[in-house]
C-alpha cells in the first residue's frame, strides 16, 4: 500500500503542471485520491552511466507514471545484471560503449538519459542523436559551449529533442517564486545572489580530473547558481566578471577551479553575485531581491525538501522526488510537446555553457567579458 508520502508525492507530481500554484495551497487527502489514472504515453528510457546519479534517477523513476526505465547503457558488465534484475530490464535492451549505436534498431526504446562524466557527454549525444533516438544530458551538457552547440545541431539534423537535467525547473517553490516574480511581487528586480558548493573529498575521482570533468566546481556545481541567476532573475545577462580563489593547488590542479566569485549583469538593471565552491560544505543559497520584495530559497538545489519563504511568508508547497517530477515532466515536452514553465532544451545548455567559458576568460584575463546570449 502507498504511504501518505507516496500520495503526496505522486499528487505534486501532476499538479506541477499547474501554471499557477497557490503559496499556500495544502494539499488535501480528497484532491489526492481525485487524481485521475494515467493512461497516455509513456516514454520508454535507457539510462547511460550507472553511477550514483543514475541510480538515483532510477529509484525514482520507479513513481513516474509517464516514464519507464526499460534500458541500460554500461561500460562495466558487472553492474548490467543487478540492473536488470532490479529494474526488470530485458537483455535486448542493455548496451555496452561501443555497441550501443544498435540502439537504432531497438524501437522498445525512445530516450536515452547520459549520466557519464561531463566530457563524456559531448561524444554520446551526436552518437544517439545518429541512432535517431531523443535524449536528455545531464548538467554540464558539455564542457564547452561549441561542443553544446554540436550536440544542439546533431539533435536538430536527426529531428530528435535534446533536454539537459535541470531539475529545478519542475521544483514547485522555485516556480511558486518565478510566478511571483511574473505577477510583480517583488517589484523591479535588482539582486540575485547565487551560493553553490559543497566540499569535495576523494582527490582521485573524476570531478578532479580536468580531462573527465572539464573544469573543476563551476562545472559540477557553480552551474546551478549561473542556471538559477537566469530563472529567478527571469532575463539573460549580458555581461560576467569573475574572482578565482584556490587555497589548495594540489588537490585542485591546473585548470580544476577550487572557487570561484562571479558577478552578472543583466540588461533590467539587475546584479547577480554568486559564489561557486568545492571547499565549503553545504552552501546552497538564492536570494532575490526587487524594490519591493524578496525571495529566499535555502537550501535552493540540493535534492531536498527545498526551503523557501518571500516577504509574503513561507512557502508550503509539498516536497516532490526532483527526479520523479522531472521524467514525468520530461515525457509531455518529448511526446506530447508540452512547454515547460522554465526551458531546459538544448539551446538553454549552451547558453549556461557560454556563461561558463566566459567565467573562465574572466578568470583568465580579469576582465569583464560581454555576453550574447
Ligand atoms: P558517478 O561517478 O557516480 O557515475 C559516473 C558513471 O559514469 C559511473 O557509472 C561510471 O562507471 C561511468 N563512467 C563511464 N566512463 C567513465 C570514465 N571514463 N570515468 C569515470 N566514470 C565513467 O558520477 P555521478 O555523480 O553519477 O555524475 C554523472 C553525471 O551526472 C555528471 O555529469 C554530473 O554532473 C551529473 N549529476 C547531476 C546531478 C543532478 O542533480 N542533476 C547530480 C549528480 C550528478
Amino acid at each position: 500500500m502507498s504511504s501518505r508520502r507516496d500520495f503526496l508525492q505522486k499528487f505534486a507530481a501532476s499538479a506541477i503542471a499547474w501554471p499557477v500554484l497557490n503559496q499556500y495551497h495544502t494539499v488535501s487527502l480528497s484532491e489526492i485520491h481525485d487524481q485521475q489514472p494515467y493512461d497516455g504515453p509513456i516514454l520508454k528510457v535507457a539510462i547511460m552511466g550507472l553511477g550514483s546519479y543514475g541510480t538515483r534517477v532510477a529509484e525514482a523513476m520507479k513513481d513516474c507514471k509517464k516514464a519507464k526505465l526499460v534500458g541500460v547503457i554500461s561500460g562495466t558488465p558487472s553492474k548490467i545484471p543487478t540492473w536488470q534484475k532490479k529494474y526488470d530490464i530485458p537483455e535486448k535492451n542493455c548496451y555496452n560503449y561501443e555497441n550501443y549505436d544498435k540502439i537504432k534498431d531497438n524501437p522498445d526504446i525512445d530516450a536515452v538519459y547520459v549520466i557519464t562524466p561531463n566530457s563524456l557527454h559531448h561524444e554520446a549525444v551526436l552518437r544517439l542523436a545518429k541512432a535517431g533516438k531523443h535524449v536528455i544530458c545531464e548538467k554540464p551538457m558539455a564542457i564547452s559551449a561549441q561542443q553544446g552547440q554540436e550536440m544542439v545541431d546533431a539533435c536538430k539534423a536527426a529531428n530528435v529533442k535534446l533536454l539537459i537535467g535541470y531539475r529545478m525547473h519542475f521544483e514547485p517553490k522555485t516556480l511558486e517564486i518565478i510566478k511571483m516574480r511574473n505577477e510583480g511581487e517583488f517589484g523591479k528586480i535588482l539582486f540575485f545572489q547565487g551560493l553553490s558548493g559543497f566540499r569535495i573529498g576523494d582527490p582521485t575521482q573524476w570531478r578532479l580530473n580536468k580531462e573527465l570533468a572539464g573544469g573543476g566546481a563551476m562545472m559540477d556545481i557553480g552551474i546551478y547558481s549561473i542556471n538559477g541567476a537566469r530563472y529567478m532573475v527571469g532575463e539573460e545577462p549580458f555581461w560576467v566578471s569573475a574572482q578565482e580563489t584556490k587555497n589548495d593547488p594540489v588537490k585542485f590542479k591546473e585548470g580544476v577551479d577550487e572557487t570561484i566569485q562571479f558577478q552578472l549583469g543583466f540588461p533590467g538593471g539587475a546584479v547577480a553575485s554568486c559564489l561557486s565552491t568545492y571547499s565549503m560544505r553545504n552552501l546552497d543559497r538564492f536570494f532575490l531581491n526587487g524594490e519591493n520584495g524578496f525571495a529566499e530559497l535555502l537550501p535552493a538545489t540540493g535534492y531536498g525538501p527545498i526551503k523557501g519563504r518571500t516577504n509574503k511568508g513561507e512557502l508550503t508547497h509539498p516536497h516532490v522526488t526532483h527526479q520523479t517530477v522531472q521524467m514525468d515532466e520530461m515525457s509531455d515536452i518529448i511526446l506530447q510537446g508540452k512547454q515547460p514553465i522554465v526551458p531546459l532544451d538544448g539551446e538553454e545548455g549552451v547558453k549556461d555553457m557560454k556563461i561558463i567559458d566566459a567565467i573562465y576568460k574572466a578568470v583568465r584575463t580579469g576582465n569583464k567579458i560581454p555576453l550574447n546570449l
